[in-house]
């Protein structure tokens, strides 16, 4: 089934927000073989969306769009289809009482004048009811097709889709067959490397899409199946025991599993606690583990030393280590996770000191030269890694090769 996309929203055309509801929707929707086949990014303008909406309807009878569905004067998405498809607008009392409901229970007080747009209607449209905001989704089938009307707050665009849309395309395309996809995820090798590894491999995976797909020190392999519904997750399987082997150690996760979340499982298992010193990521690595709920069990706390002093005083890194090596050096990384150790009395810590950039840079320690030490029940590694990018990329880079080398000590 082929289903087109308009996200609606000036901030999407001006570069100020990642269209993430295009992609959620098309992973949402591939399992069930409904195939976004084209999108649209639009304004918030009446025209514009109504063109927009029109034209896609009459290509394909079928149209999902994000966006435009709130309170204020840029909403327009509601007016505008409506337009296009010569409904009446007018003010459901059901939902108006559901949006009152919601400020009554969140306590922001009584309910502004202008949420009384959201609830307004189009004549024959059915209310898709949002219990995770004040915007109703609609879906409006009419003789040119269906339009599907989804609010714009991502959160709230998945849980529609989940909720409405993917088992109602499921039932159009009697999805006997199903695209789906398992992602193994990687890291301390680079993509070519790895492709490299598993060229032969992936040549022998018929029927099956193999991407690579890098970002910021992490390399995912994503597998797509597209098969019978009830082969389709035997497939992944099969494709997943495969290169299990392959890629060794260097796989720490599949699907949306995290690096961070992975450490702190093992150490979970091992009933032990970690505690971080960070220089040149000033915090990233805690900011990790703390993403992770439930995380204090396990992660006890760490230090930012940025500066010297701070090296020296908190964590008891002996001046003249400083003064020989650098502050950026294995010798310096090393006192920094024993001392991070000591002071928190845990069995496993992680150090990082390094160049960010964009200025600190010499010929014998360039920027990205990030020392690195993971310590594990009194023993500890230390490594010195050269690593690309931006002073924004070195931190994120950093933070997931420290983290890495706690998870390979473990
Ligand atoms: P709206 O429903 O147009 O008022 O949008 C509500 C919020 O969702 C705004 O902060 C938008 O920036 C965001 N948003 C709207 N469309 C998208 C989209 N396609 N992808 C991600 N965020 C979006
Ligand atoms: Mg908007």
């Amino acid at each position: 089934m082929d289903i087109e996309f308009v996200a609606v929203g000036t901030e999407l055309l001006l570069g100020f927000t990642h269209d993430t509801n295009a992609r959620d929707l098309a992973r949402a929707l591939a399992p069930v073989e409904g195939r976004v086949v084209r999108r649209a990014t639009v304004s918030d303008e009446r025209r514009a969306i109504a063109d927009a909406v029109g034209q896609a309807l009459d290509r394909t009878g079928f149209v999902v769009t994000s966006g435009g569905l709130g309170p204020t004067s840029d909403d327009l998405t509601r007016d505008a289809v409506a337009d296009e498809l010569g409904l009446a607008l007018k003010v459901e009392q059901t939902v108006l009482d559901d949006i009152a409901a919601r400020f009554a229970q969140f306590q922001t007080g009584p309910m502004p004048a202008s949420n009384r747009k959201q609830a307004e209607v189009p004549d024959g449209a059915e209310v898709l009811s949002n219990a995770h905001g004040s915007a109703p989704g609609l879906w409006i089938e009419g003789d040119r097709g269906t339009v599907v009307l989804l609010p714009g707050v991502p959160s709230e665009f998945r849980a529609l889709t989940g909720e409405y849309l993917v088992p109602r395309v499921r039932l159009r395309t009697g999805a006997g067959h199903s695209v789906q996809s398992r992602t193994l995820r990687t890291t301390g090798i680079s993509e070519s490397a790895l492709a490299d590894r598993l060229a032969e491999h992936v040549a022998s995976l018929d029927d099956l899409e193999v991407a690579f797909l890098p970002s910021l020190g992490t390399v995912d392999i994503r597998v797509t199946a597209n098969g019978e519904e009830d082969a389709v997750g035997r497939m992944l399987d099969a494709a997943e025991n495969l290169l299990r082997p392959i890629l060794g150690n260097h796989l720490y996760g599949v699907n949306d599993d995290d690096l961070a979340a992975k450490v702190v499982e093992m150490l979970r298992q091992r009933r032990a606690r970690l505690a971080v010193a960070e220089s040149c990521t000033g915090g990233l690595i805690a900011a990790r583990l703390t993403e992770v709920a439930g995380a204090s069990d396990t992660f006890l706390g760490g230090i930012v030393s940025y500066a010297n002093e701070a090296k020296m005083r908190d964590l008891g890194v002996a001046e003249d280590l400083i003064e020989r090596g650098g502050a950026v050096s294995e010798e310096v990384a090393q006192a920094m996770v024993r001392g991070v150790t000591d002071r928190f009395g845990v069995e496993a810590g992680i150090a990082v000191t390094g160049i960010a950039g964009p200025a600190g840079g010499t010929s014998e320690k360039p920027i990205g030269t990030v020392c690195m030490a993971a310590a594990w029940r009194g023993d500890v590694q230390v490594v010195t890694r050269h690593v690309p990018g931006s002073r924004h990329d070195v931190r994120r880079r950093a933070a997931q090769a420290a983290l890495d080398l706690l998870r390979r000590m473990l």
